[in-house]
Order: structure tokens, then C-alpha cells, then sequence
């Protein structure tokens, strides 16, 4: 039990999820190295969710709604660290769930449908007996998509996703919203609207401004839209980093 007093309480609360979901089965090992590269860099972002951050948000939202076919892409860490939120998004605009993990096994994804038919989600994307097609007819296993789902979609919310298989997204011509941490990442830069923000903050923040947007016309979501650089914005991100803190060493 994590003493609700430690100044890291947070961020051990995070940890312990990730843990958890090691010894569940549905995380890879390396999953856990991921995530410590993102503890890192939330830590340098103080971790707050940052004003670049905040305005890509609003951008995805808009583009979400807009959207014909739009699929949120979990993995493991997505579904240890914000299952909850993100079956709330999902409802809320209308998207569908799909799993895709970086190292795929049955046993993994059923296990991952498990925990999200236990929450009432039946219709989960990318099971084991889903029909899955290769993007633009790659024959790699980065290249799998659900026929209904990402193969078809227009676009997709890719949380902590890898940088192959975003830049393949983006290739294959759909609008992606990335959700990681680390602005210079591949997948960062090969997105079209790249949120530099912890997915435990920026998920529920999306789910507010849904409420926001949902009533707004479609002229001013395009509006929104229109007006956003995804690289002023990325370069935005990278300075909202600093070293926050005080070095003085207190005995
Ligand atoms: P690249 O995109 O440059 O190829 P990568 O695919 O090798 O990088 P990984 O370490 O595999 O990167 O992917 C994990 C990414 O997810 C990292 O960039 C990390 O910062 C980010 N990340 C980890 N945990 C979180 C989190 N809780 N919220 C948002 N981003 C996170």
C-alpha cells in the first residue's frame, strides 16, 4: 500500500498499475521500460499538463467529431494506465476501441478483451477473431488492422504508440492524434495532432472538452482545425519543458 503522504504518490500509484498489469499477463516487459521513458519526461514537464498540450487537445476533439470512422488504438499501457476514461471517450464521440499491441499474443489480446467485456464493452476491435487486413497490403504484423476498425478509419487516437507503426498510419492516409509524452519521438512528429501530455491526464481533459465542442457548430470545429500548425505546436510542447525544483539538499 503506497502511503498517500509520499511526494511521489502519484507517480507510484502509476508504477504500481503498470505492475499489476505485468503480473495480469497483457503487458510486455518492455511496456514497462516505455513507460519509464515517459515517468522521465513528465517529470521534466513537472508533470502538468502544458497550454500546447491543452490546444492539441482541443484540435483532436475537433477532429474526432468530425469524423467518420474514428478508432482509439489501446494497448497495454492505454489499458492499465486509462481503461476507464477511454471507454468514456470512446461513448462520447462515438468511436470504436480497437487493440493493438507491439508484441502481439492470443493469449495477451484475449486477456485484454476480457477486461473490457467485463466493463460492457463487447464490440472491442483487433480480438483474436476479428477480421484483421494488412495496411497497404504490408506484410508485417506492425501492418494488422481491424477491417471495421483502423483499416477503414479515417481517424485514429494513438496513445503511446510506436514509431513505425505511426509514420505507417500516417502513410496510409489517416488523420493520427498521438498521445505521448516525449515530443521528439517518431511518433510525435508523424503525427498530425501530437499531444505531448500524460495519457492519465490528457484522456479525461479530451472527455471535458467533448462537452465543450459537442455543442459548437461544425464551421468553428473545421475552424479549429484549420488554424493549428501541429509543428508550431510541437515546438510549443518542447519548451514547456524545464527542470522544475529546488536543488538545495535539506538535511
Ligand atoms: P519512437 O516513436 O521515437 O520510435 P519508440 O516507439 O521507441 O519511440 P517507445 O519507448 O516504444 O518509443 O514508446 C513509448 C512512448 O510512450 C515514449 O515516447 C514515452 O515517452 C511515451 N509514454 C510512456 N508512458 C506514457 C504515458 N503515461 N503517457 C504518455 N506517453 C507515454
Amino acid at each position: 500500500m503506497i502511503n498517500k503522504n509520499h511526494p511521489r504518490y502519484n507517480s507510484l500509484v502509476l508504477r504500481e498499475k503498470i505492475e499489476k498489469a505485468y503480473d495480469d499477463g497483457y503487458l510486455g516487459k518492455t511496456a514497462m521500460i516505455a513507460h519509464g521513458r515517459g515517468e522521465a519526461f513528465d517529470y521534466l514537464l513537472g508533470e502538468e499538463t502544458s497550454y500546447p498540450a491543452k490546444r492539441s487537445m482541443y484540435v483532436a476533439v475537433a477532429r474526432l467529431l468530425l469524423a467518420k470512422n474514428p478508432v482509439i488504438s489501446v494497448n497495454g499501457n492505454t489499458v492499465a494506465l486509462a481503461i476507464d476514461d477511454i471507454i468514456e471517450l470512446a461513448e462520447n464521440i462515438n468511436a470504436k476501441i480497437e487493440i493493438n499491441l507491439f508484441y502481439r499474443t492470443e493469449k495477451r489480446v484475449e486477456k485484454i478483451a476480457k477486461i473490457f467485456k467485463e466493463k460492457g464493452c463487447n464490440d472491442i476491435l483487433g480480438t483474436n477473431d476479428d477480421e484483421i487486413e494488412y495496411i497497404n497490403n504490408i506484410k508485417s504484423s506492425r501492418a494488422t488492422a481491424s477491417l471495421k476498425g483502423i483499416y477503414t478509419a479515417d481517424v485514429v487516437l494513438i496513445p503511446l504508440e510506436d514509431g513505425d507503426r505511426a509514420e505507417l498510419l500516417s502513410k496510409a492516409g489517416k488523420k493520427t492524434i498521438s498521445i505521448d509524452l516525449n515530443p521528439l519521438s517518431r511518433t510525435s512528429k508523424a503525427s498530425d495532432i501530437s499531444i505531448v501530455d500524460n495519457i492519465v491526464r490528457a484522456i479525461p481533459f479530451m472527455n471535458e472538452i467533448v462537452k465543450d465542442l459537442k455543442m459548437q457548430t461544425i464551421d468553428l470545429l473545421e475552424k479549429i482545425i484549420k488554424d493549428y500548425s501541429n509543428e508550431d505546436n510541437l515546438k510549443d510542447s518542447l519548451d514547456s519543458f524545464k527542470i522544475k525544483g529546488d536543488i538545495k539538499w535539506k538535511l
